[in-house]
């Protein structure tokens, strides 16, 4: 990446240098906290049910992968519960082409620390943890620096600003594997484990970490809250489009002149988007767009260029906003071996808990190898999709799924690539 190019109105001021405490202040920091602890302009304080009211109402919705909406999240932890609860951050920022998480915590650390303090106090949480990538180990370092700010501060730990709500806030972190993103496998991972997903049910409201309620959201979910408190709910869902509030963050990569984190309101066109990144590197045309990250099923150009970058008209098209990673494909890019490539990840990344899964994705990438290299065989394209047919919906998390979309959506748009090369394969030579 050459560009960072986030629009620092609501989450990010990404210069470098002013992600301290300080700058953060000074850009309107805090002040949401302080607003729902202490009241302000003569205001009472927000009570719990205020503040949950006050998510829904933005139509925020996670910027993970799922897109579920965030206060409705919030109201299934069960307040009541009379042990200890948890809220977990997942920075477990994984999946190819998404890269906003970590520029986040490297650059405006604080925002998330925000975010997770008033999400803890609207579900009466009093233990927290942001469950950190491994290998990006100066943005670990930035965050755990930024705790201590906040803790310093009287922002963080026992009576945060004097009041009667405490909070206990850690970085956690991870050591790199993909599949650690689950919600499950995180807390699995988070509590000493091997990062396996966990049947579900029960869901982590309420059997999550140490088999206690637990909330999960993403980094980039916990970073809208702090705007929307300070704003009201009204005003960011007025920033993007009905049922899906506010701005979104898109990590775009590929063949484009200025790929970077474009932060734009939800419902903008994808065209702009386009144009935002410098359009399709020159001399080339667009040929195919993953609008949501490698799980995402790919979109030729005709259907992308018509779609506009919401969870709503990107579902409507086949495919998933996802986590927001945008991988442009120009018309130099052969799909077969994009969907090698994209298939050798998930069986690298498999967990191996479940037998479609495991076996699956070796077969997917291995059928897929041999149509790359010229071994092609005529029943290749009803074996990609018979195996796809056979993962998709029976294994214990959605990595399976993952794995099974993109080859569906390759051959369904695509399949004249596959079947040229296949019909060149000596092989199908030989047969004719
Ligand atoms: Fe593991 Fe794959 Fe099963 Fe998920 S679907 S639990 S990654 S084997």
């Amino acid at each position: 990446f050459h560009g960072r190019h986030i629009n620092p109105q609501i989450y990010a001021d990404l210069n470098g240098s002013n992600w301290r405490l300080k700058d953060y202040e000074a850009r309107g920091g805090y002040q949401a906290l302080r607003k729902i602890l202490l009241g302000a302009d003569g205001v009472e304080p927000m009570t719990q049910d205020q503040v949950i009211a006050t998510v829904k109402e933005s139509a925020l919705r996670g910027r993970g992968g799922a897109g579920f909406p965030t206060g409705l999240k919030w109201s299934f932890m069960p307040r009541q519960f009379p042990g200890q609860k948890y809220l977990v951050c997942n920075s477990d920022e994984g999946e190819p082409g998404t890269c906003k998480d970590r520029d986040i915590l490297q650059f405006n650390p604080h925002i998330v620390i925000e975010g997770m303090i008033i999400a803890a106090y609207a579900m009466g949480i009093s233990v927290g943890y942001n469950y950190i990538h491994g290998e990006i180990f100066q943005t670990y370092d930035r965050f755990e620096a930024a705790l201590e700010e906040a803790r310093a501060a009287g922002l963080l730990g026992d009576n945060i600003l004097g009041s009667a709500y405490s909070f206990q806030l850690h970085a956690a972190h991870g050591f790199g594997a993909y599949i650690c993103g689950e919600e499950t496998a995180l807390l699995e991972s988070l509590e000493g484990k091997k990062g396996q997903p966990r049947f579900k049910p029960p869901f982590p409201a309420s059997f999550g970490l140490y088999g206690k309620p637990t909330t999960i959201n993403n980094t980039e979910t916990f970073a809208a809250v702090p705007w929307i408190i300070r704003n009201g709910g009204q005003a960011y869902l007025e920033i993007g489009k009905p049922n899906n509030g506010g701005t979104k963050i898109y990590s775009v990569s590929g063949d484009v002149e200025l790929p970077g984190n474009y932060e734009i309101p939800l419902g903008t066109p994808f065209s702009k988007l386009l144009e935002l990144a410098g359009g399709v590197r020159k001399g080339r045309t667009l040929k195919a767009v993953i609008p949501g990250g490698s799980s995402a099923p790919v979109l030729p150009a005709s259907i992308m260029m018509e779609c506009t970058m919401d969870y709503d008209s990107i579902a409507k098209a086949g495919s998933m906003l996802g986590s927001g990673a945008v991988i442009v494909m120009d018309d130099s890019r052969c799909m077969v071996e994009s969907l090698k490539r994209l298939s050798y990840f998930y069986m690298h990344e498999s967990c191996g808990q479940c037998t479609p899964c495991r076996e699956g994705t070796g077969w997917l990438w291995r059928v897929v190898d041999r149509i790359h290299n010229g071994q092609g065989r005529p029943s290749d394209m009803d074996l990609l999709n018979s195996v796809a047919d056979n993962i998709q919906g029976r294994t214990i998390c959605a990595l399976g799924d993952a794995a099974a979309m993109p080859v569906r959506a390759m051959i369904k748009h695509f399949r004249h690539e596959f079947e040229a090369l296949i019909d060149k394969a000596p092989q199908a030579v030989a047969q004719a």
